[in-house]
């Protein structure tokens, strides 16, 4: 049997692990489909998965061997003046929503890398959504003004801070607990020209080290932001991405960083937004990957040690003595050097981000081929995760009960460390949208 492309494409994926080959796949495109959708559910007990751009890094979460809906059809993007806010369909890439908005001189607080080729959002409003903008307005999830909702009871709403207070709450980092979200309107703000691009380097160079911890150190900018990934795949790349917020940053923002020698790319200008977003290559997986991710608040030298160490002295994801000889076994590593006041724009949610504990998302992604590593190297990104939240820890900048990013975070997380304080509400909250219990058919976070 030949599936269509529209099957193919409804269940790929960013990772082929987090995919699965659905029994049928469907796209709604009104809201009162996903509700017959959830009805037709009810009555037969199938396990469904619904799935926005497909970037889940857990296998299950937005893939399933029963019913696939895929929001592909929910395509609308639109700017309102009056009210200064952007309707956005579920199923938009991010291309498309700066592209629309970059003429109008606007943009919203969404993905920080394009979405070129298949269907590929990066829905971050049901999550958290680090973006380049973030420390002047917040994550994605504080930027909501609505949410267009339908229950797994098949009610469909139209929730704010207002109207709905309780589930407004549960969105804001509930991830797919209280049902399928069709639409979003979403804060706009100004965007004009930008300065940046990515710098790239073969081998680990002191001098790189040292500027991004004195980035982190001293940068209050809340326009400056930097992304360094080290990757490690037998030979250790160092990407940076610097990103200012106007043409032209203040003298002395990335001079530490401009003036190491050697860089193999140095694509850093003044540009638009949509082109710095779009000149970002994603690193392309193989067809697997592990993630997992530390809480950290400030890095300081022994903590950029301690990751860079993870990459050269403790490969173990790529030694041939453990049985995993895969030539294309990668992992990258990202720090995340936000300025301390992360979370001032912080509007509550499920998510637990308060200007209390500005922990940022250090993340570990872990890319190989073969299936019967599946464990090891989950086990691998959790056992690197632990040996630098120690050093963390230790260093004053994490601690135990740290809360982890769940978009991040591996299959298997206590969901305490991802949900703190908020999981007694969320259950409750849950239970009421979901007296069927359709979640428990389905993948992801279950409260
Ligand atoms: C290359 C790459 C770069 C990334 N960069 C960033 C970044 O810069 N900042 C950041 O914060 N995160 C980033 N992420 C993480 C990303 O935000 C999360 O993986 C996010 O969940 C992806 O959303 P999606 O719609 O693509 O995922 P999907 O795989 O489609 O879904 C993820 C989860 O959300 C649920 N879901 C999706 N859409 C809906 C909906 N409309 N209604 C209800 N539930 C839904 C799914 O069921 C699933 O449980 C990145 C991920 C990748 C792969």
């Amino acid at each position: 049997m030949i599936a269509s492309t529209q099957y193919v494409s409804d269940n790929e994926h960013w990772a082929g692990s987090s995919s699965q080959s659905s029994i049928c796949s469907v796209e709604p495109s009104t809201p009162g489909d996903v509700a017959v959708i959830f009805g037709t559910i009810q009555k037969t007990r199938t396990t469904w998965a619904v799935k926005g751009g497909g970037h889940a890094f857990n296998s299950g979460f937005s893939s399933t061997d029963g019913v696939m809906i895929s929001l592909a059809q929910f395509k609308e993007i639109d700017y309102s003046p009056t009210s200064s806010t952007v309707t956005v369909g579920a199923g938009n890439i991010w291309d498309d929503v700066y592209a629309k908005l970059a003429p109008l001189g606007v943009t919203v607080v969404g993905s920080r890398v394009p979405g070129v080729g298949m269907q590929k959002n990066i829905l971050t409003y049901l999550g958290g959504g680090y973006s380049w903008i973030t420390q002047k307005y917040g994550l994605s999830i504080d930027n909501i003004v609505s949410y267009e909702p339908v229950t797994p009871n098949a009610q469909i709403l139209t929730v704010t801070a207002q109207s709905h207070p309780d589930i407004f709450f549960g969105l804001r980092g509930g991830g797919n607990n209280f049902g399928i979200v069709t639409g979003f309107v979403l804060k706009a703000h100004p965007q004009g020209q930008v300065y940046g691009g990515m710098l790239v380097y073969i081998g680990d160079i002191p001098a790189i080290r040292q500027a991004i911890q004195d980035f982190d150190a001293n940068n209050n900018d809340p326009n400056a932001l930097i992304l360094p990934t080290y990757v490690y795949g037998g030979t250790l790349v160092v990407s940076i991405v610097l990103f200012y917020d106007g043409p032209t940053p203040p003298n002395g923002t990335f001079d530490a960083f401009l003036a190491v020698p050697g860089a193999v790319e140095t694509d850093v200008k003044a540009r638009s937004f949509l082109d710095f977003v779009q000149s970002l290559n994603q690193v392309s997986p193989a067809s697997r990957v592990a993630s997992h991710t530390v809480p950290i608040i400030r890095y300081t030298q022994r903590i950029v040690d301690a990751i860079v160490n993870q990459t050269i002295v403790s490969p173990s994801w790529n030694q041939p003595n453990n049985g995993l000889i895969d030539p294309n076994a990668f992992v990258a590593l990202s720090i995340e050097p936000f300025n301390s006041d992360l979370y001032g724009h912080s509007t509550g949610g499920a998510y637990p981000h308060s200007p209390a504990h500005p922990w940022t998302p250090f993340q570990i992604l872990i890319s190989y081929t073969d299936p019967t590593a599946d464990n090891v190297i989950s086990a691998a990104a959790r056992t690197a995760a632990a040996a630098i939240q120690q050093v963390a820890i230790e260093e004053g900048q994490s601690s135990p009960a740290a809360i982890l990013y769940s978009n991040y975070a591996q299959k298997g997380t206590d969901l305490k460390l991802l949900f703190g304080n908020n999981l007694p509400l969320l259950r409750t909250l849950q239970a009421r949208y979901d007296s069927h219990d359709l979640l428990s058919l389905t993948g992801g976070w279950r409260f």
